[in-house]
Order: C-alpha cells, then structure tokens, then sequence
C-alpha cells in the first residue's frame, strides 16, 4: 500500500458530516485526483519565474521557455513519443485535445469516423455530428466482431477509430492495441482517450511503424495528480502542419503578407496565446512522481481495492455491479442498489460517512443506457421532466474510483457505510 500522508496536498483532511467531522475518503478520483505534495511544491518554486514562453529576451522568459519545454519532452517520453514523427500538443483538458483533432481531420465526403458504445460525450459529441458510425456493445465491453467486420466491410472509408483507454463509468479497458490493428488494416488511424487509463497503467503509444502504433493520444492533468488546467494531445507532426489551426492568435503564424498567412509549425500553431506554463511543470512533477513510485506497485494497490470492493459489493443484497471483471479494468466500480436511487446512494455516503463518491450518468448517457437496458433518449426525457430540480427521476449509477493512494481501511469503512444503508432504508 502506498503511504498517502506525504504523497497527496492535503490528505485526510476533515470535512463535516452529521455524525461530526471525519476525515475525507475520496472515491471520486475518476473525475479529478487531488495532487501530489510534490506537484504543489515545484508550482510555487516555479512560480517565482514563470514568464510569457517563446516571446521574451529576458531571463524569466527564456527560463519559462525552457520549463515548458521540458515539460513537453517529459510528456513525450512518459508515453513513448518520437518527436521526430510525433508532436505533443499542450491543451486545456481532454475536451480541448478531443475537439482539436476533430477540427484537424478533414471529413472528406465519404469518410468516416467510427467510435463506440463506451465513449465519454468528450469523445463521441466531436464525431456524432460528423459521418459517423459506433461500435455497439457485448453486455458492458466494446463488441469486437462487429468491429473486426466494420472495419472489414468500410477498409478505406473510415478515417479514425476513436476509443477510450479505459471507461470512466465501468473501468473496462478495451484491447486498444487489437483495435489499433484492426483500423490499421483498413487504412484507419486510432485515437486513444486516454483520460482514464494514463494514471492507471503505463501506456507505450509504439513506433509509427508498428501495426498496433497508437496514432492520437490524448489526456488530462487534473486526473494525475496535477492542478486543472493542461491537456495533452499528440499525434503525427504532418497532421496539424499547414492548415489553419483550431485556433488563431498569437504563436500561430510566422508571417501575414500578401499572399496570405504563414503558419507556424506544430505544436506552436496550435497553442495559440500564452500558454498554461505552471500547468504544464506541474504535469512534468506528476510524471516524475508517477516513475519513482512505478507503475507495478500502483498496479498492484489498485488490484487490492478492487478486488476487495468486488467481494463487498457482490456479498451485499440487492445491488448491481455494471463489470464484475477484477482483471483487466481500472479502478472504477459502478453499481446500484435496488430500491434506491443513485443520488441518495452518494448523498447517505457523503453526509453520514465523509465518503464521496459520484453518482449519475458520467458524462456517458450513450453507455449508460445501454447498461440500464433504457430507451434511446430514456435519460434525456427523465431530465427534462426535472421540475424543481428533482434529480430522483434521472435514471443512472453510484460510481466509486480510486487513486492511488487510497488505502484498504477506506474501502472497509466503504462498507460499513453501505451495509448500514442498506438495513436503515
Ligand atoms: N474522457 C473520459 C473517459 C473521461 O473520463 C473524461 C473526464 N471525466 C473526459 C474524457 C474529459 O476530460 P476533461 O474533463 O479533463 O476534458
């Protein structure tokens, strides 16, 4: 188990309940992880310099430049970028990465993006309102055949195959490095959300001129352990070479004359402005931080709570687990308890336990109904029924997540919360 004192800002501090104050299990890192002591630490060291980047002669600035620089080898490296192929991209989040490449792929008539069943509205809403096609679903897992088949029947139409790297409502981790050979084959590329899975499990985007080579990646810093803020997106240099970015501004042109605009290179045209550069020193910390604890024993910590909130879950009556799989997922644990709404689920944890969890659909109400067997539009039609904000009538899950620093202890006290729940209500 890893010692969490040290390692999270502000561990364990008490926040009020009715049965008084308690200290604060946090099993909502799937949304945001709190951060490291050490990201913290580097962000108010650095922020006695930081500076506009790439701009000034001044010695701040060229410092700047070259923290944000490195910071931007860092990410490369955590992920196994060659830069010489490759261009890491800083954003604001996930959803900035996300819109972005939706911007860059040029949806020629005919053309198709394909996503799936398990998406995020960050990774489906970009490619739903483009000529799209997704995945359907073998009970909570992406349905291979169809996807071997898709991609078989459409080889040369489809332009993209856009997959999370892992679900952020059930843990499950899809084959990303199966589904990058299938939409090689066809003459795809791959786009990994990696929103979820980068501080899970280590990720190796491979060469270019590997079949299962992960062509887009992108993910957030504000869920591994580093303020809100940064995003990352990389993917092939000659993609977001000479066309006009996303974005236009400062950094983005190299000259405006009468023949037109001049675009920088990439990543500089698109990140236009100045940019999040205590965001992205922050995410470098968190990086360093992730190496020297290791992959393995953040593997091995994460397995030792979801196995044992598995068991707890499955022992107590009447509730519903959405993937009972201990392997090959991530700890994100959704259930229901039958007879009880997800939200009062969430709030008798947060206001009689300090545990705080999330309840609802996620941001994925595609999946979510799929899991709850509803209608289509069954969870659109429950809210805008919402009169006097009566959230009851929303249909969806109670969501547990860990970080990896959360400890056993949690997890019991977990369910000593819900047991009692169950025999008060
Ligand atoms: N994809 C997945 C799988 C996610 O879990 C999230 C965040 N919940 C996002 C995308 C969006 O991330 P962000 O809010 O940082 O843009």
């Amino acid at each position: 188990m890893l010692e969490p004192t040290n390692l999270i800002y502000g561990h364990s501090q008490e926040v009020p309940t009715r049965r008084g104050p308690t200290p604060y299990i946090n099993f909502d890192n799937a949304a945001s992880t709190p951060p490291f002591t050490r990201v913290m630490e580097a962000l108010c060291r650095e922020a006695r310099w930081y500076a506009s980047v790439h701009r000034g002669a001044g010695y701040k600035s060229q410092y700047s430049t070259q923290l944000y620089e490195a910071a931007r080898q860092s990410v490369g490296k955590f992920v196994g970028v060659d830069f010489d192929h490759d261009v890491v991209i800083f954003t604001k989040n996930t959803t900035d990465s996300l819109n972005k490449l939706s911007h860059y792929l040029p949806f020629l008539s005919g053309e198709q993006v394909v996503y799936t069943g398990v998406e995020h509205h960050s990774n489906e809403l970009p490619w739903a309102s483009k000529d799209s096609y997704c995945i359907g679903l073998d009970g909570y897992q992406i349905n291979l055949a169809e996807t071997e088949s898709y991609f078989q029947a459409n080889a040369g139409r489809i332009k993209l195959l856009a997959v999370s790297g892992a679900s952020n409502v059930t843990g499950y981790i899809p084959p990303i490095y199966t589904l990058a050979e299938i939409a090689h084959r066809a003459g795809a590329k791959i786009l990994v959300d990696a929103a979820q899975l980068a501080a899970h499990h280590p990720i190796d985007v491979l060469p270019p001129s590997d079949p299962r080579h992960l062509d887009f990646v992108a993910f957030s810093a504000h869920k591994m352990y580093a303020p809100f803020g940064v995003g990352v997106l990389i993917g092939p240099r000659e993609i977001f070479r000479h066309t006009p970015p996303s974005q236009v501004g400062g950094g983005t042109v190299q000259g405006i004359g009468p023949a037109g605009v001049v675009w920088s290179e990439p990543p500089d045209v698109e990140e236009a402005g100045s940019p999040n550069v205590l965001g992205a020193v922050a995410l470098a910390e968190a990086l360093k931080v992730f190496r020297e604890i290791g992959w393995d024993s953040i593997i091995e910590n994460e397995k030792i709570l979801i196995r044992r909130t598995l068991e707890i879950l499955r022992e107590l009556p009447d509730v519903t687990l959405y993937n009972p799989d201990p392997d090959n997922r991530v700890g994100v644990i959704s259930f229901n308890v039958a007879g009880h709404h997800h939200l009062e689920v969430a709030q008798y944890l947060a206001e009689e336990w300090g545990i705080g969890v999330r309840s609802g659909c996620f941001c994925a109400r595609s999946y979510v109904q799929r899991l709850l067997n509803l209608t289509p539009t069954a969870i659109y039609s429950a809210q805008k029924k919402i009169i006097n904000h009566q959230p009851q009538l929303v249909p969806g899950l109670v969501r547990v997540s860990f970080g990896c620093y959360n400890q056993l202890h949690e997890v019991e006290k977990l369910a000593q919360a819900l047991a009692e729940f169950q025999s008060r209500c």
